[in-house]
């Protein structure tokens, strides 16, 4: 790449990434686009050296499924970037025109208007704040206290506690099997908060109602809900920067704060793929693994379950992926074939509901390799065989930017694939729910 653009790229980065950090007022989008950036054969690393000296936020990285970028361009920036796609040689087209309207729309025009008369009412027909999140979780749970229960998994860099809800019909005489949800590792991919908000009120609604599959399900297993895993990185996506994506942690140098929560877990060939050492990178591993308190929190707890785990399933936005391990590595695990069937079932059962089109595969074949993820340290460590991460909706036309209409569909396609692997654990014994790659291990030792 041009060595001046290169230089004036870490400037103009290092400015734009500061500029949000010191506002007391919440970051305003206006005039930036997100533009869908579809390099040449042989542009894509001039490309990526570009995207990653301007620092500019990428929304969506190239895969198999589609060999393109999404990125966040400022205006300040967008004829010099525009002229760098040209010299390269890669096609752009603007598929966001102006991000800041879409978050007004998401925040002011969210609900239909006989929801809208009833302010204070707790509604997916809206994305919460963390305080009403809260407040919800803590009435969900004493208004239903003979199965739910609320519960403490971790804590965050700012001192909040992290709560899941527990969820399920207790037994007095069995340990129960745990199906583990959580969502909103990445703070600004709201619609994945949503989605455990919804599924724990169906759950709830369905015993009560007498649903004969959801009865089975809550006297069989234990749910443990976790809708706002990273609360710091969410409560700032409502105060300060609707964009963003890691902790809040002081990350020490430049002045850049947080570090990407799902790059921080212990795996193999720590910083390969999309993970890196730079803290102000938004996909910044930490300076060791589980240097965060809400990863190496929720960990613990995590750890203490570890027997009881039957399935960990990982909610993200967006792309319409559902993946399984391995993100580290392209080689495929031992329990590849049998986590390939599932996903296949399951991407046609959620394509049935609203017939949204879901690819599935290994994280490293599907999407990026990615290191220091929480599925494939759930696959290699808890030793969870049904360990599963969903890239919810959409495709790229709102991205993290969903509309609120667009919650219950997103909800109700996901239970369809969830069903899938639930039936599956029904028909399992417990030993047969741990990983072959644990299994093996044990063997060899
Ligand atoms: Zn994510």
């Amino acid at each position: 790449m041009n060595c001046a653009y290169f230089l004036l790229g870490v400037v103009i980065g290092f400015c734009l990434q500061n500029i949000s950090f010191g506002a007391v007022e919440p970051r305003r989008y206006d005039g930036y686009r997100v533009v869908t950036i579809e390099p040449q054969k042989d542009s894509f690393e001039k490309i990526d050296a570009l995207l990653a000296s301007y620092q500019l936020d990428i929304w969506r990285r190239p895969s198999v499924v589609k060999a393109s970028y999404d990125v966040l361009i400022a205006p300040e920036i967008w004829d010099v970037m525009t002229t760098a796609f040209d010299k390269a040689g890669a096609k752009y087209v603007i598929t966001i025109g102006n991000v800041q309207q879409l978050i007004e729309k998401e925040r002011f025009r969210r609900t239909p208007r006989r929801v809208r008369r009833q302010p204070r009412r707790f509604s997916l027909h809206r994305y919460h704040t963390l305080d009403e999140i809260r407040r919800w979780m803590y009435h969900f749970s004493r208004a239903n206290r003979d199965i739910v229960k609320r519960v403490q998994v971790g804590i965050s860099y700012q001192g909040r506690r992290i709560f899941a809800l527990k969820i399920g019909v207790p037994s007095a005489n069995v340990t129960k099997r745990i199906i583990w949800q959580d969502a909103c590792i990445h703070a600004r991919e709201w619609v994945t908060g949503a989605t455990l908000i919804w599924l724990s009120r169906k759950l709830v609604k369905g015993y009560r109602e007498g649903n004969s599959d959801i009865d089975r399900y809550l006297t069989e297993f234990d749910w443990y809900i976790l809708p706002i895993w990273n609360v710091d990185g969410y409560l700032y996506t409502w105060t300060k920067d609707r964009m963003w994506r890691k902790s809040r942690s002081e990350a020490g140098s430049y002045g850049c704060y947080g570090v990407d929560l799902n790059r921080n877990f212990e795996t193999p060939n720590r910083g390969a793929g999309t993970a890196s050492d730079n803290p102000c990178s938004e996909v910044y591993h930490g300076p060791k693994a589980f240097s965060e308190l809400e990863s190496s929190s929720v960990q613990k707890f995590m750890l203490k379950k570890r027997s009881h785990l039957a399935a960990v399933m990982t909610l993200h936005s967006y792309a319409q992926y559902w993946l399984y391990p391995y993100g580290y590595t392209s080689e495929h695990s031992p329990d590849n074939d049998e986590l390939e069937r599932i996903s296949s079932e399951a991407v046609k059962a959620m394509h049935k509901k609203h017939n949204a089109v879901y690819k599935h595969g290994t994280v490293s074949d599907i999407a990026y390799q990615v290191s220091g993820g929480s599925i494939d340290w759930s696959y290699r460590e808890l030793c969870v065989k049904y360990t599963f991460g969903v890239e919810l909706r959409d495709t790229g036309k709102h991205g993290f930017l969903l509309p609120p209409r667009y919650i219950i569909p997103t909800a109700e396609e996901y239970y369809e694939g969830l069903e899938v692997v639930v039936r599956q654990l029904l028909q399992e014994s417990r030993e047969n729910e741990r990983s072959s790659f644990c299994t093996q291990r044990r063997g060899r030792a």
